[in-house]
C-alpha cells in the first residue's frame, strides 16, 4: 500500500509564467468538413462522436477523450467529474493557467460532459502547496468548486480522496475540456496543445498554445533562450524525458512542458552514500538505491524481489539523492523490463503479477535453501572424515602403545 505521508515538498517556480495570459503561436485552426446541427447540450453519443471527430487527446493520461466518454457511459458509471488542473511538478502550469485564464471554456467543457453523462458532482482540482504565486487561486471558478490537494509531491496519489475512495470519478485535463468546448461550439478539430516553456535558460517563461507537430526548438525560440541549456526536458520537470536534439523532437497533443536548464552539476558514477533518503520519500515504499544497483549491473532477475512494477515514475528519488544519481531512470528501466517479462509470459492482471512475483521469490528462496542444504551436507561429510581420521589416529596410537609394552616386557 502506498504511504501518502511520503514524498517531498518542492519549490514550485510557476511564476512568472502562470500570472501572464496564455500566448498564441501563429497557426491556422482546422474545422469539421460537415458539422452536425447539435443542440446546446449534445447527448453522450453525440458528444462522444464530436470528441472522436475532433481527435481530442486528454493530456491527463494521453487517452482519446471519446474512448473515456464512451467507457464512462457504458461501463464506468462515474459519480463525479474532476477537471485536472493539478500541475504539482515544479515549473509546469499549463493546466492551471487554462483553469484561471480560459475559465469560460473549461466550465463549458465540464458542463457538456456532466449533462451528457447525467452527473451532478463536478470540481476543478489544483495543488495546494504553491507559495510563490503572484495571483490568487479562487475557491470557485465559474461557480465550480476548486478542490485543493495538499501535502507532498506526488499529489496525484491523493486524487482518490476527492469524492471518496470507493467512488468512481472521471478525470479530464483542462486542455481536453477546452478542446471539447471548441469542438462543440466552433466545430474545431484539436490541432494545438498548451505547453509551459520555462527553466533557468528561458528569458520569457510563458504558457503558450502551440500547433501539434512543432519542433521543440521552435517552442524554445518563441520564449527566447537566454543561456545555452545543458539539459532540455519535455514533459514534466520530475517525470519528463531529457532530449538531445530539440530540433528533431516534436510537440504532441499531450506535451505539457518544455523546460531548458543550465545544469552545472557533474554526472557521477555510482556513488551512493547510503543516506536512505530515496527510500524515505518513495510514495510506493520501494528501495530505489537497490533497484538502481541491480539494474545498472543488468541483474534484472534480482528485481522481482523489490516489487519494482509498483513504481509510479514520480521522480522523487532522483530529486532528493545527494549523490545525484539518476535513480528514477534506472527504476523505470527495471520496471519496464519486468513488465515486459510479465506480459511475455501472458500475465495481465495485477493479482496475476503479484502471484508471479511471489512464485519467482519463492523459487529464489528454495534455491538459497538448497545451497544451505548442500553446505550442511558438506559439513556433515567433513565431520565424518574428521571422525574417521581421529579413529585412525587413535588406533595407530593404541598399536604403538601395544608395541611399546610388548618390547618392554620382552626378556
Ligand atoms: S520514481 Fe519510483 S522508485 Fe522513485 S520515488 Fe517515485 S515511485 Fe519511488
Ligand atoms: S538517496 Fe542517493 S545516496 Fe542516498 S541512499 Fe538513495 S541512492 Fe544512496
Amino acid at each position: 500500500m502506498p504511504l501518502f505521508s511520503k514524498g517531498i515538498i518542492l519549490e514550485q517556480h510557476k511564476e512568472p509564467a502562470l500570472s501572464k495570459n496564455i500566448l498564441q503561436y501563429p497557426s491556422e485552426p482546422s474545422f469539421f468538413a460537415n458539422p452536425y446541427p447539435y443542440s446546446e447540450f449534445p447527448s453522450i453519443e453525440q458528444l462522444t462522436d464530436i470528441a472522436r471527430r475532433a481527435n481530442i487527446i486528454d493530456e491527463h493520461d494521453g487517452a482519446l477523450l471519446a474512448d473515456k466518454l464512451s467507457f464512462s457511459s457504458t461501463k464506468g458509471h462515474p459519480v463525479g467529474i474532476i477537471a485536472d488542473a493539478l500541475d504539482d511538478d515544479p515549473y509546469i502550469s499549463s493546466q492551471l493557467a487554462l483553469a484561471l485564464h480560459q475559465s469560460d471554456l473549461i466550465s463549458r467543457g465540464l458542463h457538456l460532459c456532466a449533462v451528457a453523462l447525467k452527473i451532478k458532482s463536478i470540481c476543478i482540482m489544483v495543488y495546494k502547496n504553491i507559495y510563490d504565486l503572484s495571483i490568487q487561486i479562487p475557491t470557485m471558478i465559474k461557480n465550480i468548486n476548486v478542490v485543493r490537494i495538499k501535502g507532498k509531491y506526488p499529489a496525484e496519489n491523493r486524487i482518490d480522496n476527492i469524492l471518496g475512495k470507493s467512488k468512481r470519478k472521471l478525470i479530464i485535463g483542462t486542455g481536453a475540456l477546452l478542446h471539447l468546448a471548441r469542438a462543440v461550439d466552433e466545430n474545431r478539430i484539436q490541432t494545438t496543445c498548451f505547453v509551459t516553456v520555462s527553466g533557468n535558460c528561458i528569458a520569457k517563461p510563458a504558457n503558450v498554445e502551440f500547433p501539434i507537430g512543432l519542433p521543440v526548438s521552435s517552442a524554445l525560440d518563441f520564449c527566447t533562450v537566454a543561456l545555452d541549456p545543458t539539459r532540455v526536458v519535455v514533459g514534466g520537470s520530475m517525470t519528463g524525458k531529457s532530449i538531445l536534439d530539440p530540433s528533431s523532437e516534436l510537440l504532441t497533443a499531450n506535451s505539457r512542458a518544455v523546460l531548458a536548464f543550465e545544469d552545472r552539476r557533474e554526472r557521477r558514477a555510482f556513488n551512493c552514500i547510503g543516506c536512505s533518503r530515496c527510500t524515505e520519500v518513495c510514495p510506493q515504499e520501494l528501495a530505489p538505491f537497490l533497484i538502481y544497483k541491480y539494474t545498472a549491473l543488468e541483474k534484472y532477475d534480482e528485481l522481482y524481489r523489490f516489487d519494482v512494477a509498483r513504481c509510479d515514475e514520480c521522480g522523487s528519488c532522483s530529486y532528493v539523492c545527494p549523490a545525484e544519481l539518476d535513480l528514477a531512470d534506472y527504476v523505470i528501466k527495471g520496471k519496464n523490463y519486468i513488465l515486459k517479462k510479465m506480459s511475455d509470459s501472458g500475465v495481465t492482471s495485477a493479482s496475476e503479477q503479484q502471484d508471479l512475483i511471489h512464485r519467482k521469490n519463492l523459487k529464489k528462496l528454495k534455491k538459497r535453501r538448497m545451497r544451505f542444504v548442500v553446505i550442511t551436507d558438506i559439513s556433515d561429510s567433513v565431520k565424518q572424515i574428521r571422525n574417521s581420521l581421529i579413529s585412525v589416529k587413535r588406533s595407530i596410537t593404541a598399536n604403538n602403545k601395544t608395541k611399546k609394552t610388548q618390547e618392554e616386557n620382552r626378556p
